[in-house]
C-alpha cells in the first residue's frame, strides 16, 4: 500500500554522491580506505570510543562481539525479549543459549532488576539494548557485570548520540559503557547509508582482535601500516568491513549530524506536546532522567492491544503509515521451544500494544499536527 505520509523516509543530505565520486575517483574503493578513517576517528572523537570499526551493518558489529567474547555452544547470554532478531542471532550463530529478559514496566528496555536471578554459571554476557536510543541503567548493568565477571556488549544500534549519566555524575556516550558495542546505519536510523554499521571497542584488550576478524582473519591492517612486513591467516574472521563507497556516503551524513539531531528532537518535542492532551487511552514515552533522548522514534503505548489495532487502521484510512514494533524473541517460531516456560509479561505487553509514529526529516510541522489531531479526534 502506498501512504500519502510514510513511515520512514531515509535522510539524504546531498553531499552523498559528491564523497563517492571522489571515492571512485581515487580508485581504492575497497574497505578501509580514505572515508572509513573519518567516520571511524568521527566517532572516536567526538564520543569517546578507545577504537571503532566501520562494518557492513550493526549484524555484522554484533557478529565481531560474539567471536570476540569467544562465545561457545552452552554460553549464556542475557538479552531482552524486546528487541530486534539480530541482537539474539548473532550469538545463537556461536551455540549460545539465550536467557530473555523482560522489560520495564515503564520502558520498552531490558529491566535491570530482573537481571541478575537469570545469571547461572554459564553466564558470559549480558547484550542491553538501548531502546528507541534511550539508555539502560548502566550504573546497574555494569555492577551486575563487575561483581559475576561479565561481559557487556551495548546494542546501540538505535542509540547514536544520546547519554548515560551516571550516579557520578559523568555524562557518557551510549555504546562507551560496555566492554563492547554495536551501532546501525540501516536506512532506518537517525544516521543512515542504506546498510551499515560500527563496532564500538572500550576494553583495550579487545583492539588488536578486532582488527584481524573485521579482515577476514588476517593481520592485513597491521601491514598497511607498516607494523609486520608481511601478513598472513592469524585468527578467525569474515568480511566485515564495508567498501570505501558505503563509507564515503556514511561521511556525508555524519558531516550533517547536528542538523539531523536538531530537526528530529524538534519534531519528537511537537509530537510529544500535541499527544499529551490525550493520556487516557496511551502513554506516552517516558526517558528516564539518567537518559538524554536522540529523537531516534516517537512511540505510544495503548493501555488496551485492541486499540492499537484499531489506531493503525484508523491512520491507515487517512494514509498515514503507522506501525508496530518487535514481537517478544522468547515466543518467535525459532526460539519458542528453546526458551525455558518464563512468562515476559512486559516484553508481550509492548509486543501488542506499542505504535510508531512517522519520524523522518522531512516531515512538516503541520503534518505532524495533523497526525496528532487525527489521533486525539478518533477517541471523539
Ligand atoms: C536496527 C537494529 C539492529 C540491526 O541493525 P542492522 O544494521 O540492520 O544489522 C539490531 N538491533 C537493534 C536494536 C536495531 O534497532
Amino acid at each position: 500500500m502506498n501512504y500519502s505520509i510514510p513511515f520512514n523516509k531515509p535522510y539524504i543530505t546531498g553531499k552523498e554522491v559528491h564523497y563517492i565520486y571522489d571515492a571512485v575517483a581515487t580508485g581504492k574503493i575497497s574497505g578501509n580506505g580514505k572515508y572509513t578513517q573519518l567516520c571511524q576517528n568521527f566517532f572516536e572523537e567526538r564520543w569517546g570510543f578507545k577504537k571503532t570499526l566501520l562494518t557492513t551493518s550493526c549484524t555484522d558489529a554484533l557478529e565481531m562481539c560474539a567471536l570476540l567474547l569467544d562465545i561457545k555452544p552452552g554460553d549464556e547470554v542475557i538479552i531482552p525479549s524486546y528487541t530486534f532478531v539480530s541482537t539474539a542471532l548473532a550469538f545463537v550463530r556461536q551455540g549460545a543459549k539465550i536467557v530473555f529478559a523482560d522489560s520495564r514496566n515503564d520502558h520498552p528496555g531490558i529491566d535491570e532488576d530482573k537481571i541478575e536471578e537469570l545469571i547461572t554459571p554459564k553466564t558470559k554476557a549480558i547484550v542491553p539494548v538501548h531502546y528507541a536510543g534511550v539508555a539502560c541503567d548502566m550504573d546497574k548493568i555494569m555492577d551486575i557485570a563487575n561483581r559475576y565477571n561479565l561481559f557487556v556488549v551495548e546494542d546501540a544500534a538505535q542509540a547514536i548520540d544520546s547519554y548515560f549519566t551516571g550516579k557520578d555524575g559523568i555524562k557518557r556516550a551510549l555504546g562507551t559503557i560496555g566492554h563492547l558495542s554495536a551501532f546501525s546505519f540501516h536506512e532506518t536510523k537517525n544516521i543512515q547509508c542504506g546498510e551499515g554499521g560500527l563496532l564500538g571497542i572500550n576494553d583495550e584488550c579487545f583492539m588488536k582482535r578486532a582488527e584481524i576478524i573485521w579482515e577476514k582473519g588476517t593481520n592485513r591492517a597491521e601491514f598497511f601500516r607498516g607494523e609486520v612486513n608481511k601478513y598472513g591467516w592469524v585468527d578467525v574472521g569474515s568480511s566485515f568491513l564495508p567498501s570505501e563507497v558505503t563509507a564515503a556516503f556514511l561521511w556525508a551524513q555524519f558531516e550533517d549530524l547536528d542538523k539531523i539531531q536538531q530537526r528530529r528532537k524538534l519534531i519528537w518535542n511537537l509530537y510529544h506536546k500535541m499527544l499529551s492532551i490525550n493520556q487516557e487511552e496511551y502513554q506516552l514515552p517516558r526517558p528516564p532522567a539518567y537518559s538524554t533522548n536522540n529523537a531516534h522514534m516517537y512511540y505510544l503505548v495503548f493501555n488496551k492491544a485492541s486499540n492499537r489495532q484499531k489506531m493503525i487502521k484508523f491512520l491507515s484510512e487517512k494514509s498515514i503509515h503507522s506501525v508496530f514494533h518487535y514481537l517478544s524473541l522468547h515466543n518467535s517460531p525459532y526460539y519458542i521451544a528453546k526458551h525455558d516456560s518464563r512468562k515476559l509479561i512486559n516484553s508481550d505487553f509492548y509486543s501488542g500494544s506499542l505504535l510508531r509514529l512517522p519520524l523522518f526529516l522531512e516531515l512538516s510541522d503541520e503534518t505532524i499536527k495533523y497526525i496528532s489531531e487525527s489521533i486525539i479526534d478518533s477517541f471523539k
